[in-house]
């Protein structure tokens, strides 16, 4: 979906065309942070991109399966994250003039914008689901060290001040745990629609808390906690990166701050049902 030219938080940006040409569709744009693309494995990429610019804001776009050795796709660069190349790669991807079967084209034409929403919320989900683990081994990481390591006479474990750095952990893991869970069990009894607030509100403050406990993990190993030799640093990178991937937090807030002002527009502040964000 994204593109370097375009501020692609708003996916209606998008600028990419997928046009109609008899038995086929061609592909012209330029895009960017295309995970997974740098894999040796991926013969396949998605590619959002408008087939009606003159349709309703939210049925311009659509989505078309091309296979990434057809000509006329060129995998410009893989992207650093904080300066790391990940497994599994983040490219930029250029479409010049690419010609693929018209039965490539996912779902119907106008379709695309639709199914991103529908693909997103459960996946961030799953985003918030890693990144509880990785605060987990922050704080394993953290605990461990501490009892180890010893200054002024005693381990860093009995230092009050790490014991709250320890706790404080604790106390946002699981908060941000429970948010989680909110939102998962919403999507489970309500539909991904009703639960896209709190699918946001974790999206916000999980990578925030994961963040918080990482950081603390590394004041606690020193100088240790930003060399290589232990995998903080880079897991800070990736969670920084979670705070703007599947949608910056301003977005998110966004999208929770409309759901308020909605109930509270509407005298449904005392109603269970839209509470659950179900109006
Ligand atoms: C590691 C990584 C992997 C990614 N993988 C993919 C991928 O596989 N496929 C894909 O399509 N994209 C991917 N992305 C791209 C990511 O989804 C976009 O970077 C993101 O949607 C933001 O779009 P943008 O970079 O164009 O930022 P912009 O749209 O230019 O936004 C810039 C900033 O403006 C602010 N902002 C935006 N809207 C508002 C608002 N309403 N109110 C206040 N402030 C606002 C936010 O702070 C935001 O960070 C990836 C990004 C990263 C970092």
């Amino acid at each position: 979906m994204t593109e370097i030219a375009v501020a692609s938080s708003d996916a209606t940006n998008i600028e990419t065309r997928i046009e109609r040409d008899g038995d086929s569709y061609i592909i012209n744009g330029r895009k960017w942070w295309t995970s997974g693309a740098a894999d040796p494995r991926c013969t396949l990429l998605i590619v959002m991109g408008k087939t009606d610019p003159t349709a309703n804001t939210h049925r311009q776009q659509s989505m078309i399966l091309v296979p990434i050795d057809t000509p006329g796709v060129t995998i410009v660069r893989d992207l650093p994250v904080f300066g790391r190349y990940d497994q599994h790669g983040h490219c930029e991807v250029v479409y010049d003039n690419v010609r693929v079967p018209a039965e490539n084209l996912l779902g119907e034409e106008g379709g695309g914008f639709a199914m991103a929403q529908a693909r997103l919320g459960p996946g961030r989900i799953h985003h918030c689901m890693r990144a509880l683990g990785a605060a987990e081994r922050a704080l394993a990481l953290m605990t461990t060290r501490a009892q180890e390591r010893v200054a002024f006479g005693k381990t860093l474990a009995e230092q009050g001040a790490v014991q709250h750095q320890i706790a404080e952990s604790r106390v946002a893991i699981e908060q941000a745990r429970l948010l989680c869970r909110l939102a998962a069990k919403t999507i489970d009894e309500y539909g991904n629609k009703a639960a896209a607030p709190y699918v946001s509100a974790a999206k916000v403050a999980v990578p925030r808390m994961t963040l918080e406990v990482i950081d603390r993990a590394i004041q606690v190993h020193g100088g240790a906690g930003i060399s290589d030799d232990v995998p903080l640093a880079a897991m800070y990178g990736w969670h920084r990166a979670m705070r703007i991937y599947d949608g910056p937090d301003e977005v998110h807030l966004r999208t929770i701050a409309k759901n308020e002002l909605r109930k509270y527009a509407n005298n449904l502040q005392n109603d269970p049902v839209s509470h659950r964000g179900l109006r």
